[in-house]
């Protein structure tokens, strides 16, 4: 052990057994040097966060930075998510004017995440609808930590459908690879046939849009993705499931030798169809909200850890395109980078249940699934010192405060009681967010491969 360390941190240690009252921290560099409860060691400066909440920063599975401004948009996103205790975003590959299809590209993204982030970021590659199968080994070998395909074509470029025999030679591909490939799960036809028929009829209330995405839309296309899994040897993700459902099927596909997981996102566990109608199109992503008894069936799914771990979708449409009266003419998904630990903490104390699941879902099971663990998600000796600080402290949300572009400071969960806040977070032994501020400069950021 050396003389001193160069920071000693106090406070409560979460981690994924439990919550150790009293402990520190210790970092050397960028890592975290060793670790005790009661007395700290010396160290040339000491941060006292006594009472507050020590937990591994935070690694978000699923976002999408760059789906309307393109690599312009780590930038903002990742300044939000030092805010929120975020310290890894693991990016979706959908960008504008080019998703992540080859090696080239992705050069480019990883050069923009080196100059512009905030945070660290993994990042996911992607395949062109045609003729892009070749390309998954040279986006592995430059260190994408998953695939991310869909079954669902939201854009024909940015956000394409992958037809079944490309998929299929797709998988085949990925398994060899390694990596998991992660699948935006709604079928095609059932949605486009429901949304026509709804606007044909003029029905473009805010609630359509759970209407036209039933949850059949998302258990045909887990069925179909699971299967293709099982035949092709890949392991295959749901990107997210909006249902307890889609985990019953991942469970009986895994019963039957396959490798299948899946996510679910944070809104999933709170929001209701009650709140779509209630928020219009700042509520709309897909899949949709779904009922007060499917988020409780989630709750279950979550407790019986069946599901691999929980994520935001952060994807940061501007306010204008979210406030138009028919549903279907809003952009899909929410902001949620900075209020995902408050609300994941809050939701586990409203139930009664230990932080310690903020640190397994939100942290560790993601670092694991992209490849980042031990170095990500967890609060070991060894581990990077990415550490986010959770002060027990009754406010509203308060989207006003979205460290972001101006046209994205909007949330869903906009003054919703929290019972938490970020008072700090630390990347790699640097204070990167002071519960004010963000003060990492753009480009303190780098990108992390899948080990
Ligand atoms: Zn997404």
């Amino acid at each position: 052990m050396p003389l001193n360390f160069d920071l000693v941190m106090l406070g409560d240690i979460v981690n994924t057994s439990g919550v150790q009252r009293d402990g520190w921290i210790a970092i050397t560099g960028e890592h975290i040097a060793a670790q005790g409860q009661g007395a700290p060691p010396p160290a040339n400066a000491v941060h006292d966060h006594s009472g507050c909440l020590l937990l591994p920063g935070l690694v978000d599975g699923h976002m999408h930075t760059g789906s309307v401004i393109g690599f312009a948009g780590i930038e903002g996103a990742t300044s939000s998510a030092a805010a929120g205790g975020v310290t890894t975003c693991v990016d979706m590959p959908y960008d504008v004017p080019k998703p992540v299809t080859d090696a080239e590209i992705l050069a480019d993204k990883i050069a923009w995440v080196e100059r512009t982030a905030h945070v660290d970021v993994a990042l996911y590659g992607t395949i062109r609808p045609k003729g892009g199968v070749p390309a998954i080994a040279e986006l592995a070998a430059s260190g994408v930590s998953a695939f991310k395909l869909s079954t669902y074509q939201y854009d024909p470029v940015r956000f394409p459908r992958i037809d079944h025999p490309t998929m299929v030679a797709a998988f085949t591909e990925i398994a060899r690879t390694g990596r998991p490939v992660a699948i935006h799960n709604e079928d095609q036809e059932l949605v486009e046939s429901l949304t026509t028929e709804a606007r044909a009829a003029g029905h473009t209330a805010p609630i359509m849009h759970a209407r036209t995405r039933p949850p059949l839309a998302e258990t045909l296309a887990d069925l179909e993705i699971f299967e293709i899994g099982l035949a092709t040897g890949a392991h295959v993700h749901m990107a997210h499931s909006s249902l307890a459902r889609g985990f019953d099927i991942a469970k009986t596909f895994r019963a039957m030798g396959g490798q299948a997981t899946g996510e679910t996102c944070i809104h999933y566990l709170c929001m209701t169809e009650a709140d779509l109608e209630r928020l219009g199109g700042r509520g709309k992503c897909n899949p949709p909200f779904r009922t007060a008894a499917e988020v409780e069936a989630l709750w279950a799914q979550l407790e019986a850890d069946e599901i691999a771990y929980v994520s935001t979708d952060h994807a940061p449409h501007p306010l204008d395109r979210k406030i138009n009266p028919d549903i279907f003419a809003c952009g899909a998904g929410l902001i949620g980078l900075q209020s995902f630990a408050p609300l994941f903490a809050t939701l586990l104390d409203e139930r009664g249940l230990s932080l310690s699941l903020l640190a397994t879902y939100g942290a560790e099971h993601s670092a694991k699934l992209h490849g980042l663990f031990p170095r990500k998600g967890t609060l070991a000796v060894g581990s990077d010192a990415d550490i986010a600080v959770l002060a027990r402290q009754d406010w509203a949300f308060d989207e006003t405060l979205i460290q972001d572009r101006p046209e994205l400071r909007w949330s869903a969960y906009h003054g919703r009681k929290m019972r938490f806040r970020v008072a700090s977070t630390y990347l790699r032994g640097r204070k990167i967010w002071d519960g004010q501020t963000v003060l990492a400069a753009p480009g303190t950021g780098r990108f992390v491969k899948r080990s």
